[in-house]
């Protein structure tokens, strides 16, 4: 087994795990427990975080182009419709958006949820139960 170094950044860090594999260090790991609120779009497929710009979708190579998601997610158990979002996309449909992006759509969920902005529509939902379709 190999000793894990010390990191001094994030990037060293990450650029270490992209050359390295977790199986050499198993024995220095340890078990830990932390809460992720995980802010999912229910009206498609997650982006993925990019760190840094790119003009090709990491995971096929083509182009990526800017597009606007409205982003449907549940804050602190109501839905939350964030419109207007910065991201990039692939012809195959890989999302992308920019940390940044990311890093902002969190802090208006965070204000949205102490009530420190206010909405510009509020939409009304119809409801139904599915004995109705019988
Ligand atoms: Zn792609």
């Amino acid at each position: 087994m190999s000793k894990l170094p010390e990191f001094k950044t994030i990037a060293e860090e990450v650029a270490f795990w992209e050359s390295h594999s977790t199986a050499d260090y198993w024995d220095e790991s340890e078990i830990v427990h932390f809460d992720v609120d995980v802010y999912h779009n229910l009206l498609g497929d997650d982006p993925t975080i990019l760190l840094e710009k790119s003009d090709y979708c990491p995971r096929c190579q083509q182009s990526l182009v800017h597009v606007s998601l409205e982003y449907l997610t549940q804050n602190h158990g109501h839905l939350v419709s964030v419109r207007d979002v910065p991201a990039y996309q692939c012809d195959k449909g890989h999302i992308y958006m920019m940390a940044e992006t990311f890093d902002l759509l969190l802090d208006l969920l965070e204000k949205e949820n102490q009530q420190r902005i206010i909405p510009v529509e509020i939409l009304h939902v119809p409801v139904f139960h599915l004995q109705q379709s019988f």
